[in-house]
């Protein structure tokens, strides 16, 4: 092999290089021959002293060989500086400390983003909102269904009725429930004379007091007067828009729409003026309670003015309200129609 490999290099014959040039190839053909077997082998032939003098061309010629097929043998071994970390022709070799580390930090990552995941599902958990206690709707359904003798709040309900209020499904129902006066209205074709009457309520009916309610713990901890007298004062109690929106369909449907409310008569200027501030104009009549009046029970007073508006010509037809006092005490036409209210209940 030596000869072979000595031929091209002193020679420089071309017809000979064939020869060693096989010979090396031959021993380079498998990787692992080189990195391993071919390399030991050509350190053992080389020259334990490096001042020893090259024997000849031919060891001069060797070496050259060995020289590159060494570098070969680093290219093939790129450590990238790490004696923990080396890469060849077989692929990455790790010594038993790096994967001691690798498996230390996967194991610091899996803990630390088990611990992220933790954390969050108890931050979102306590950003959830509490769940509520289902007394309250079953009481807020008795109220409605008129199976109660009072509708005091409790407490404990409170942000039940806000949630109600605030999520929308208060003017969800509120709205169906004036849909389903609207298409019982549809029915009737009123007269041309204007005395097919429909009865509106006004305070959670025809205006909404939900502003106030909600600045004011929703009623709970008691009636305070003067508050509601100043609120009612401001008239700027707001139209519940699908009552707003059946009141001109009917006005412009030749109906006659009539208020009665239990707020008292000294209140009347501020609420005809809430009323025309909140869009509602051309009323047919406007009822409020009488001072004489204002200890009578609500069916009482407003069955006594719907009697009154029927002995003067009016035919009710139909009768709205949130409160089932407004809509009991008889003349309150062949169908009523009760809004809700989940705040408070009046008899
Ligand atoms: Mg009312």
């Amino acid at each position: 092999m030596s000869g072979a490999v000595d031929g091209p290099s002193g020679g420089g014959n071309p017809t000979s290089a064939s020869v060693p040039a096989s010979g090396v190839l031959s021993s380079s053909s498998s990787p692992r021959s080189l990195d391993h077997g071919t390399d030991d082998g050509l350190e053992a032939g080389r020259s334990p002293n490096p001042s020893t003098p090259t024997p000849s061309s031919g060891m001069s010629s060797r070496d050259s060989l060995l020289g590159s097929r060494r570098e070969t043998v680093i290219e093939s071994r790129n450590s990238f500086g790490n004696p923990h970390f080396q890469v060849d022709d077989l692929g990455i070799h790790l010594s038993s400390a790096a994967v001691n580390f690798l498996m230390g930090t996967v194991v610091t990552i899996g803990t630390v983003l088990f611990t992220l995941v933790v954390t969050l599902a108890v931050l979102l958990g306590k950003c959830q909102k509490p769940s509520l206690p289902a007394s309250c709707a079953s009481f807020s359904l008795n109220a409605e269904v008129n199976n109660l003798q009072g509708f005091p709040l409790s407490e404990k309900c409170v942000n039940f009725v806000a949630r109600y209020v605030d999520s929308g499904q208060y003017h969800s129902d509120f709205a169906v429930a004036v849909e389903a006066a609207r298409s019982y209205l549809n029915t009737i074709e009123p007269d041309q004379d204007g005395l097919d009457i429909v009865i509106f309520d006004i305070d959670e009916t025809s205006l909404s007091n939900m502003q106030y309610y909600a600045a004011h713990n929703y009623g709970v901890g008691g009636w305070d007067e003067a508050s509601w007298n100043t609120w009612v004062s401001s008239a700027k109690a707001p139209a519940l828009i699908p009552m707003l929106s059946l009141f001109t369909d009917l006005k412009a449907q030749n109906w006659s729409v009539g208020f009665i409310t239990g707020r008292p008569e000294s209140q009347g200027q501020n609420t005809s003026q809430n009323l025309y501030n909140a869009g509602y104009t051309g009323w047919a009549s406007l009822i409020l309670r009488q001072s004489i009046e204002e200890t009578w029970p609500a069916v009482q007073y407003k069955a006594k003015y719907r009697t009154m508006l029927e002995n003067n010509g009016y035919r009710i037809r139909s009768s709205l309200g949130d409160q089932w006092s407004d809509l009991q005490g008889g003349n309150t036409g062949e169908r009523t129609f009760k809004l809700p209210n989940p705040i408070y209940y009046i008899y």
